[in-house]
């Protein structure tokens, strides 16, 4: 997803209340920030924000991160929030491959993967975000028992996702390819932008949740 040159979308980012500025001097002090001791879960590549908002509103005792490198995609996020203002959301606008700059050993209990685009030449397999060269950055910040949540509807990617999960020393806890015909699965999920489009073009949707 990348709505380019959306003026003065820099301007309002670097503004707006909903972003966090300078994240990385909030390392280790999330909790601060929230005011809270709950549990802090991340999206990486949120997009427009839907999904992060939907979850921040139906849990107000669990802390949410969502984390977009467009300035003019978080926009739309912020915009929202300027609507329905969540008090246990943040927007961090950068590239994930700096988040171990960001949070903390073991400060992140859950972090989701939502439509992560694929980057389907090989040499650019490490900026996919379920490589292992991500799962290493996610093990830093992820609590011992932590999970990471992963939907796709990209075959090759899902693939590659879970090829990646032993040599990176990453567990299957469950999987799917077809999540909306997986009651189990199924219950409680919450719809992505990317997930109501694909999944209404009759595109099964793949699903893993690991732990280490
Ligand atoms: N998660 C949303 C959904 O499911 O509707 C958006 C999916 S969109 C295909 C992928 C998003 O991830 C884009 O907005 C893109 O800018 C963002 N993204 C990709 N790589 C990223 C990275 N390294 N760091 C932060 N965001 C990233």
């Amino acid at each position: 997803m990348r709505l380019r040159n959306v003026t003065g979308s820099r301007e309002v980012i670097a503004q707006s209340p909903y972003v966090v500025q300078e994240p990385q001097r909030q390392k280790g002090k999330w909790h601060t920030l929230f005011g809270n001791d709950y549990p802090i879960r991340i999206e990486i590549g949120m997009g427009k924000g839907r999904f992060i908002m939907d979850l921040a509103g139906m849990n107000p005792d669990i802390n949410y991160v969502g984390i977009e490198k467009y300035s003019s995609v978080l926009l739309r996020g912020i915009q929202k929030m300027e609507t329905e203002p969540l008090p246990n959301l943040y927007f961090i606008r950068m590239d994930a491959e700096e988040i171990t700059s960001v949070f903390g050993r073991a400060e992140v209990d859950r972090i989701y993967l939502n439509f992560s685009d694929p980057w389907p030449k090989d040499r650019h397999a490490k900026r996919r975000l379920p490589s292992r060269e991500f799962l290493r950055r996610y093990d830093e910040i992820l609590i011992p028992d932590g999970r990471i949540e992963f939907k796709t509807d990209n075959h090759d990617l899902f693939q590659f996702a879970l090829e990646e999960l032993e040599p990176a020393g990453w567990h299957l806890e469950q999987m799917t390819e077809d999540l909306h015909h997986n009651a189990e699965m199924m219950r409680g999920n919450v719809m992505t932008e990317y997930e109501e489009r694909f999944s209404s073009m009759g595109n099964p949707i793949y699903k893993y949740i690991i732990s280490r």
